[in-house]
């Protein structure tokens, strides 16, 4: 299985563009861009944690297990160059199942001009499991981190949150080409991807940054997938379009208002921006980007998440998923 799966990958995968040397040797050869930084990144997917294989295409999971690794590359701001896939394959999948996992990943790398240039497969008696590394370049210095936003700054957000769990936490789109256009023309402090839930990583980055942040309550975009996720759970629409294992999460959970599910759901993948009010100004009246920016809250000295709510100030619990990784 992993001879025939690497053979059909070597024929499969382009020719290299962005490295010396791909797939195919014992290791793969890159040349850094001279005085550019690297910026690397790595994500695993876990069937049964991320994702449940019978439930859904191959594609859609080999495609979110990249999309996560370029979604932390956006979050920095870094240009992405190279990935590298290791897999642990059920035994009792099929080449057929395993290179449709692989097609995933190449029609995403392939969007986004990353090449996939090497990895390592094996086959085990567990469940599938996929470790992706991804690297990427930035400017010297340029990377954008979650320790630089300051008092006074204002928060935007890319789209808009809430109700992934319905089918876009495996067809979102990394913000690539948002991130870069904004990092070639604007001053950001800060920034990260929100994958665990928008409170819970706002306060992650505002703790990162050593200061504490508001969230405007009216202003979240809320997205339609989490105004159905509420109406679902209140019986209000049916689930039948739903798999089975997010019919199984929405229905057995607490019904929670579309602003919980977005303030919590996590796996938006949305970027969270840290910007002096007058770049914020220039950017939401500008509106650079194809997904909309929207003003969602601000910076301040006290340590914290709060919720203003139409002027009142009050201390947010943040929510989300907690796991050991960031
Ligand atoms: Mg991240």
């Amino acid at each position: 299985m992993e001879r025939e799966l690497l053979d059909w990958l070597r024929a499969r995968l382009p020719k290299s563009r962005r490295t010396v040397l791909g797939v195919g040797d014992d290791a793969a050869i890159l040349r850094p861009t001279p005085s550019k930084e690297l910026i690397v990144t790595t994500d695993m997917l876990m069937e049964g944690v991320d994702f449940v294989l019978a439930e859904n295409e191959p594609e859609l999971i080999g495609r979110k297990a990249l999309a996560v690794n370029l979604s932390d590359l956006a979050a920095m701001a870094a240009e992405p160059v190279a990935a590298f896939a290791s897999v642990a394959l059920p035994n009792s999948m099929s080449v057929e199942t395993a290179q449709r996992i692989c097609e995933g990943m190449i029609a995403l790398a392939e969007e986004f001009n990353v090449e996939l240039a090497g990895g390592d497969t094996n086959t085990w008696s567990g469940q599938l499991c996929l470790s992706i590394t991804a690297l990427g370049e930035t400017p010297p210095g340029r990377a954008w981190r979650r320790s630089g936003a300051r008092p006074g700054d204002l928060l935007l957000a890319t789209g808009a949150f809430g109700g992934s769990l319905l089918a876009r936490h495996l067809h979102f789109i990394p913000r690539i080409r948002e991130a870069l256009l904004l990092a070639g023309d604007y001053d950001i402090h800060a920034a990260m991807d929100v994958s665990d839930g928008l409170s819970l990583d706002l306060s992650r980055l505002a703790r990162e940054s050593g200061c504490g942040a508001v969230l405007e309550l009216n202003a979240v975009p809320i997205h339609d997938d989490a105004y159905r996720a509420a109406r679902i759970q209140l019986g209000e629409e049916s689930s039948d379009s739903l798999s089975p294992t997010a019919k199984s999460v929405l229905l057995n959970s607490k019904n929670r208002t579309p602003l919980e599910h977005a303030l919590g759901d996590g796996e938006d993948f949305e970027l969270l921006l840290a910007v002096a009010p007058d770049v914020a100004e220039r950017l939401l009246v500008s509106q650079p980007l194809e997904v909309q920016l929207t003003r969602i809250g601000r910076f301040l000295e006290q340590p914290g998440l709060f919720a203003d709510l139409e002027g009142e100030i009050v201390p947010l619990e943040p929510r989300g998923y907690e796991h050991g990784g960031g």
